[in-house]
This record gives structure tokens, C-alpha cells and sequence, in this order.
């Protein structure tokens, strides 16, 4: 990207044209903040690239799915790739359209199935035999044709992270590539099934462009082989997965990375077909950062900890993949850094942001938790009978609350006691 939407002014943290000390005043902490410029930049990167050609961009909800957040992208035409039907009542209601939208995921119940076929949703990416079935079943009862692809699982190395890699045998994604053939086969028999495509997902937070080509060359010689048997494949769907920079991460940039998939494709000699894009954290990682405050600081034998008021239930990456964020001062100190584990007040040693940074810092400051605008939020919980931040967003000199900050008598509205 060429400048970021967070920077700093003599010293200070600003998102957009709102500094973010201002924010944390006015909408308290832990605090997600989002940047519509960020969010229009990065579609605009895959958009551009699709233009003119037969391509189009699905937004993988999951990532990011506040209403504002994909209201933005819906007012840009943008689609979207859908993993439940909850996540589908997001689209709808952020004004997104079901005909452009896609439905992936392993374990689609035949209420969620009936519920996006009533809706009318673009293609479900199918991910197993059994599935076919029921999704045949769920089209019969409602005397409608289920449009379908067939999630392939190409057995590419996507050399990320284990939990977040899934385009291997060993990973619970997708029809083996081997029984793929057949099993197109045995879609085309069935009779409320309308097969149309074809896609993979092979990870996340990939930072190059050869596993994709990879992935490709397999998907590519399955397309020429079920059209030999007689099925037409309109659409190649390459699913999403590309990187951003947390650290040091060099991903490809993601006009780069949108016409290298194409032309590979062209070349291929497949360019009749359209292709989708299903990005994800692209589009909203570096989007967003959460603001948290320093409760105590805590200087130890071995370590000397930084105790902030978010935590693991706001932010689960750390602890869950060990994933780096870059955290950094809201307001820039001269004084001398020292070494912290940045950790928060949940009862498990796995409560941590970051390990070992050097910061210089005091009680009362704010840090800025750095690209947080992925699997942020959405991976949020209530952990310890926390309420869930708030999030808003900046759009030039505006901030917007985007979603209030949960009380706790809300957290156990639900439960009751039992009577005697
Ligand atoms: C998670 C997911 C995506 C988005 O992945 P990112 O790494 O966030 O780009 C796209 N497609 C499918 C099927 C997914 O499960």
C-alpha cells in the first residue's frame, strides 16, 4: 500500500484525520478502530485489477463481518463468501446481494442450505459427497436447482502456519484431488444439482504466488478433464489467503498477485472462464488496530510484563497461532525503552498480545495493537465475563461508533437460575 491510514504527527498516533488518543477518550478502550480509506484502497487493489476482464471479488466475511465493514465494500459492488447463515443475514442487512455472494464451509446444516438457496446465493462451494447429497435434497424439497462448485483440495504446500493452512491431504478442507474426477461424476447425476464450477482454498496469510500457480495447474487440468466428461465449468473460484504485513512480510502486491493469477490462467488457455477471488484478510487486516490502555506495569525477575485492558477474548491470535502484531505507542514517549511481554488481566498464561518488546512506556498510556482488522473482532469472545470492545470507524475527519461496546448484564441476559 502506498501510505497507511495509521501514521504519526509529531509523535501521535492518527487514524485518518482522528487521532487516535481522542478516540480512546471518546469511545473508552479496549477499542477496534477501522479506516474506511483503508478498506476502499485495498478493494480498489483487487477491483482494478479485475477490470475489463472476467473476474470478480467475493469478500470473505469471516474476516472482518461488522455491518459497516461490509456495507463499504457493498456500496463498491463488491461480493462476498460466505461460511454460515448467519453470515448471510450480515450481507443482507449490510446491503449486500445474495446473488453475488458464494457459500463455503466444511459443515453446512440443511437449514443453512434451504436458507441461502430461498435467498438465492451465487454458488455453494460444495466440500464432500455426503454434502452433495444433502444439498440435493434440501434443492429437491424446495423444487429449486442448487448451483454448485466443487471445493478441490489441490494438495499444495501454501508454507504458512499449520492451523491456517488448508490445502494439504492432511487438512479436513475439500475433496481429495484424486477422487475430484469422480466425484463431479456423481454430481452430475444428481438431478436438483447444477454444477458450474470449481474452487480451492489453500490457506491463509500465504506471501507468494507460487503455490497458487500451483494450485492452479491442478485445478485446471480437473477442468479439462470433467469438461471431457461432459460438465461445463463457468467459473474457477482460486478462493483467498493472501498475506499482509504484520512484521516483515513481503506479500506480493495484490494487483500483482490478481493479474499474475489471470494471465497464468489466460495462458492456460482458460480465459472463457471467470475467476473468483475470495480475499479476506487483505481487504481488512491492515484496515484496523485496537487501541487498549496500560493498567500496571509489572517488572519481574525474568520478564517485565505490561498489563493492558485487552486481552486474548478481544484478541485471539496470539494466543491461538502465536501470531505476531506490531504494537506501538499512541503517544511516543522520549524516555528509554525497555523489554515487555504485553500481556492482559485473563486468567491463562496463554493471555498474551506480544513477547518481548521494547517499549517506552508508563501507566495510563495507550498502545495501538497493529493490524487487527482480520480475525480480530469477529474471533472475540466473553472470556472471563468480558464485554466484547467497541468498534468504530474513521472515515476522513469522522469517527462512528460501528458497534457499541457490550454491557455486562447483557453477557447473561440468556441464562436463568433454576426455580427451586
Ligand atoms: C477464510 C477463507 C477465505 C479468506 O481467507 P483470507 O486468508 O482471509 O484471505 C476465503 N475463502 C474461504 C473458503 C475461506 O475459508
Amino acid at each position: 500500500m502506498s501510505h497507511s491510514a495509521f501514521y504519526y504527527v509529531d509523535g501521535v498516533l492518527y487514524a485518518e484525520g482522528v487521532s487516535a488518543a481522542s478516540l480512546a477518550e471518546q469511545f473508552g478502550t479496549p477499542l477496534y478502530v477501522y479506516s474506511r480509506d483503508a478498506l476502499t484502497r485495498a478493494y480498489h487493489a483487487y477491483a482494478d485489477a479485475c477490470a475489463g476482464r472476467r473476474a470478480t471479488v467475493h469478500v470473505a466475511v469471516k474476516a472482518n463481518s461488522n455491518l459497516a465493514v461490509l456495507n463499504v465494500f457493498a456500496r463498491m459492488g463488491a461480493g462476498f463468501d460466505i461460511v454460515s447463515s448467519g453470515e448471510l443475514a450480515r450481507v443482507l442487512a449490510a446491503g449486500g446481494k445474495a446473488e453475488n455472494t458464494v457459500f463455503s464451509g466444511v459443515g453446512k446444516s440443511a437449514a443453512e442450505m434451504r436458507e441461502a438457496l430461498e435467498a438465492g446465493v451465487k454458488c455453494f462451494n460444495v466440500e464432500s459427497i455426503p454434502e452433495l447429497h444433502a444439498l440435493n435434497e434440501v434443492a429437491k424439497s424446495l423444487g429449486k436447482k442448487a448451483p454448485v462448485s466443487l471445493r478441490v483440495n489441490p494438495d499444495v504446500d501454501a508454507k504458512t502456519h499449520p492451523y491456517i493452512s488448508t490445502g494439504l491431504k492432511s487438512n479436513k478442507f475439500g475433496v481429495a484431488f484424486k477422487d475430484a474426477r469422480a466425484t463431479y461424476a456423481q454430481a452430475r447425476e444428481m438431478a436438483n444439482l447444477d454444477v458450474i464450477g470449481i474452487d480451492c482454498h489453500i490457506g491463509s496469510q500465504i506471501t507468494e504466488i507460487s503455490p497458487y500457480l500451483d494450485a492452479l495447474d491442478k485445478l485446471l487440468e480437473l477442468v479439462e478433464q470433467i469438461e471431457a466428461d461432459g460438465m461445463s465449468i463457468r467459473h474457477v473460484d482460486v478462493g483467498g489467503g493472501l498475506g499482509i504485513t504484520y512484521d516483515d512480510e513481503t506479500p506480493p502486491d495484490i494487483g500483482e498477485f490478481v493479474k499474475t493469477l489471470l494471465d497464468h490462467i489466460e495462458k492456460r488457455g482458460h480465459g472463457q472462464r471467470e475467476v473468483y477471488f475470495e480475499p479476506g484478510r487483505s481487504l481488512v487486516g491492515n484496515a484496523g488496530v485496537l487501541l487498549t490502555r496500560i493498567e500496571f506495569l509489572k517488572p519481574g525477575e525474568e520478564k517485565n510484563f505490561a498489563i493492558v485492558d485487552a486481552a486474548m477474548n478481544d484478541l485471539a491470535r496470539p494466543a491461538m497461532y502465536e501470531a505476531f502484531h506490531r504494537i506501538v505507542p499512541v503517544v511516543k514517549r522520549d524516555e528509554k525503552a525497555h523489554k515487555y511481554d504485553v500481556v492482559g488481566p485473563v486468567c491463562e498464561s496463554g493471555d498474551w498480545l506480544g513477547r518481548d518488546r521494547e517499549l517506552a512506556i508508563a501507566p495510563g498510556d495507550l498502545l495501538a495493537i497493529c493490524s487487527a482488522g482480520a480475525y480480530g473482532f469477529v474471533m472475540s469472545s466473553n472470556y472471563n465475563t468480558r464485554p466484547r470492545a467497541a468498534e468504530i470507524m474513521v472515515d476522513g475527519e469522522r469517527a462512528r461508533l460501528v458497534r457499541e461496546r457490550e454491557e455486562v448484564t447483557q453477557l447473561f441476559a440468556g441464562e436463568s437460575i433454576l426455580p427451586d
